[in-house]
């Protein structure tokens, strides 16, 4: 495994994310969801750093199946009205790479009643030719364009569980 992201950095780097959203929504009524499965580590480390009193709720989306994008379908629906209406909600994820995953789960949360949403990722994806027309409003770290793991992405469901971020081994792929 190539790593890319140390444990070390991450857990540095989320602590400063955390003081960042801190101050940010010192004065609202914040709700952090974060957007399982590959959101639930950066959440669980990130709200441990967010010195306010907040609730804290999870959203299912899924779209890739392998390495590859595929339909996103979204579930709220272990969402309770209380973490979401009239709240200001930031939205947690793994990564940011098209932005249709957070921009679809934002819909979701202002159909539900959200007060604001915001948007926060651990990762997002440097792309060449950079036409997408949102962005997260917190960034913890820009890598390259490539398929990565860990620290709650997957491959096929493994690898979520390392503490650190890397790109596998061209051996490690199942033929898709
Ligand atoms: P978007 O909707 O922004 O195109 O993609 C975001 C979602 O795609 C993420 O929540 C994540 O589940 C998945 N994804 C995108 N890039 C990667 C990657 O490099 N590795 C893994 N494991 N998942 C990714
Ligand atoms: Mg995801």
């Amino acid at each position: 495994m190539e790593i890319i992201l140390s444990e070390n950095e991450i857990q540095t780097r989320v602590r400063q994310v955390g003081a960042e959203i801190g101050q940010r929504f010192a004065d609202a009524r914040l709700s952090v969801v974060g957007v399982t499965v590959g959101g639930i580590v950066f959440l669980v480390d990130l709200i441990r750093s967010i010195d306010l009193s907040i609730r804290v709720g999870l959203i299912h989306a899924k779209s890739y199946h392998g390495t590859r994008p595929g339909e996103l379908s979204v579930d709220d629906s272990t969402l309770p009205a209380e973490i979401v209406t009239d709240r200001d909600v930031l939205l947690v994820d793994d990564i940011f790479d098209t932005g249709v995953t957070l921009k679809r789960t934002t819909e979701h949360l202002l159909e539900r009643g959200a007060r604001s949403v915001a948007t926060a990722v651990l990762l997002r994806r440097e792309k060449n030719d950079d036409c997408r027309a949102v962005h997260p409003d917190f960034v913890a770290f820009d890598i390259p364009d490539r398929f990565v793991v860990g620290y709650g992405l997957d491959y096929n469901d493994r690898y979520r569980n390392l503490p650190y971020i890397g790109v596998l081994p061209a051996s490690e792929y199942e033929t898709e």
